[in-house]
């Protein structure tokens, strides 16, 4: 039996009515749009999510939704789109921003499909506002950073002793050298070119002690977290020259090498030293534990192009890691000393991952321990992380 007009319409009709029911009852906002960014549709959950009513934003464009720049490039990218066919967002998931009636501007993840009826071109948004979920991870992130900043003051008690050490040697150099000023001036026989000699060394073993007080000091301050670009080779000085002392006093040969002229890579400066600082006292501390003859702590850098970054790996001829698995070594609380808190290697493989990079440990050859890491090259969009914000 054909179906007459009246039939088609009625199912047409209840068709439509469960297509809006399903759109209505969707968690995540659902907008549809034209080819020019006209909406065409408007579910309720994202009436909740910008604050406008469905009547308000129908027919206008959709780059009301957004925050500049996107607000204003939008138009461009749709054009771009017709023209090239170039997906950018199209079946892409992205955080982006969105922007709400009240002009809050918040963090929402976008996937955007392409409906193509006859004749038309409709694109269907779906968008879920993680502002929680971002939240929750800047407020791990600020936990994080305090844990590592905790970290390193605890370190410092271990460290303090070999800079106090460090520290002995420019003031004694200050005292020598003005007593031997003293002395000239007592004897009245001053020359002034020794004396100048003198006050100049004076000067600049004052400029040592006080670069030995500003590491110290920048190394245990509560800094924002701030990446910036920075090099490597720096930072694994940086490293060392806190060790100093305990390189000396244990006879330590250390090698660098590959670290001048690497691209500068986006860094907290002082989490990557407490991870280089850290990676290197583990060495030197399982070398003398192990009176190993000839400790040797080696440090090479290298450009990597798959994936692009750069990897550094630190290597030592200790003890190794005997018949622990060296991903355990990873683990919050694992140690194997008798003062350890077994926290070193994990805050320092959170650090890392949290610079996007990557952290592990293997057996070293022919004897001894390495440890690697890999940091990423900053990408085009300016940060670490592949893939960052970016709008369609
Ligand atoms: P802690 O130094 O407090 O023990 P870490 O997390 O820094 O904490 O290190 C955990 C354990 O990993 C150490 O106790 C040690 O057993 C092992 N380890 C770390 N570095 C080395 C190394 N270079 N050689 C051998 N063992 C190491």
């Amino acid at each position: 039996m054909e179906k007459d007009d009246r039939d088609v319409q009625a199912e047409l009709i209840e068709a439509l009515e469960l297509y809006q029911a399903v759109l209505d009852t969707a968690v995540d906002g659902i907008i549809t749009i034209d080819g020019d960014g006209r909406i065409l549709s408007f579910n309720h959950a994202a009436e909740r999510i910008f604050g406008y009513r469905a009547a308000e934003v129908i027919d206008r464009n959709v780059s009301l939704l957004m925050p500049e720049p996107y607000r204003s490039e939008h138009d461009g990218y749709l054009h771009n789109y017709r023209t090239t066919r170039r997906k950018k967002i199209i079946g892409i998931g992205r955080e982006v921003e969105g922007r709400r009636k009240d002009g809050t501007v918040f963090p929402i993840e976008l996937a955007v499909g392409e409906v193509n009826p006859p004749g038309k071109r409709v694109f269907t948004g779906f968008i879920r506002d993680i502002s929680d979920r971002k939240q929750a991870e800047l407020e791990a992130r600020r936990r994080q950073d305090e844990l590592a900043h905790l970290a390193r003051v605890h370190s410092m008690g271990d460290l303090a002793a070999g800079l106090a050490h460090e520290l002995n040697q420019p003031l004694t150099a200050i005292l020598g050298y003005a007593r031997a000023c003293l002395r000239m001036i007592g004897a009245g026989s001053a020359d002034l070119e020794l004396l100048r000699q003198s006050m100049e060394q004076i000067a600049r073993q004052g400029e040592r002690a006080a670069e030995i007080i500003r590491r110290l000091r920048r190394y245990v301050e509560k800094g924002e977290i701030d990446r910036q670009p920075s090099d490597l080779g720096a930072r694994v000085q940086e490293a060392l020259a806190m060790l100093q002392h305990q390189i000396k006093a244990h006879a330590v040969k250390v090698r660098v090498n590959g670290t001048e002229g690497l691209p500068p890579l986006l860094l907290d400066s002082i989490q990557i030293e407490q991870v280089l600082v850290n990676l290197a006292r583990n060495a030197i501390e399982a070398m003398t534990g192990a009176q190993v003859e000839a400790p040797e702590l080696e440090l090479v850098a290298a450009l990597s192009d798959t994936p692009l970054g750069v990897r550094l790996s630190v290597r030592d001829n200790g003890p190794g890691f005997g018949d622990t698995a060296p991903d355990e070594l990873f683990a919050p609380f694992f140690t194997t000393k008798k003062e350890g808190l077994g926290q070193g290697l994990s805050i320092c493989r959170r650090i890392i991952e949290a610079h996007g990079g990557r952290l592990w440990a293997e057996p070293n050859h022919p004897q001894g321990a390495a440890f690697h890491l890999w940091l990423p090259l900053p990408t085009r969009n300016g940060n670490g992380h592949p893939g960052g914000r970016s709008a369609p």
